[in-house]
């Protein structure tokens, strides 16, 4: 069977967007598990004439009390754990938040291969600074991208490919 690579982070850093931006027209499956808050959804991806299964995820709160909230993050850590590659996405108009360190923590336990992704980066020459402040997290270099724009996705899909 196909690489596993799933989408992690907060609620609206713009996983859905991306997930939609790589599986474009080739969503092989849209899954209803019974009993969970949010279905966790596949694709086939293919690029540069490799293919793996890309999953979306509900969206990580750390310290989340509410019933769908931790419900999100329990099945956000089952896609972690059938995970090949993680894409750890984070918000640059958010900025660095405690709650992405917490995911990294969460992410660093899961012994993946994660890759760092800074999404809503639309304007790469003027951000390109503030894209820095996330090497903080200590869990590898920053990729930036927009998934609103499609900029940078052909680089991040190099990468991931890197580490399939
Ligand atoms: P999710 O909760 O992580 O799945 O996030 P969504 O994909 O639902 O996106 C949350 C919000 O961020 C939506 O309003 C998107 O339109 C917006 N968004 C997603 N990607 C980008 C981006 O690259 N740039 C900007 N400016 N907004 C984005
Ligand atoms: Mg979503």
């Amino acid at each position: 069977s196909k690489p596993i690579v799933a989408i992690v982070g907060r609620p609206n850093v713009g996983k859905s967007t991306l997930f939609n931006v790589l599986a474009g027209s080739r969503i092989a499956i849209i899954e209803d598990t019974p009993g969970v808050t949010r279905d966790r959804i596949y694709a086939d991806v293919e690029w540069s004439g490799r293919s793996f299964t890309l999953i979306d995820t509900g969206g990580i709160e750390p310290d989340a009390k509410d019933i769908i909230l931790s419900q999100m993050r329990e099945q956000a850590q089952i896609a972690i754990d059938t995970a090949d590659v993680i894409l750890f996405l984070t918000d640059f108009h958010q900025g660095l938040v405690d709650a992405d360190a917490k995911v990294a923590d969460m992410l660093r336990r899961s012994h993946k291969s994660v890759l760092l992704v800074v999404n809503k980066v639309d304007n790469f020459v003027k951000d390109e600074a503030g894209v820095y402040e996330f090497y903080n997290l200590g869990i590898g270099d920053p990729h930036p991208i927009s998934a609103a724009n499609r900029t940078g996705i052909g680089d991040l899909l190099d990468e991931v490919l890197k580490d399939l």
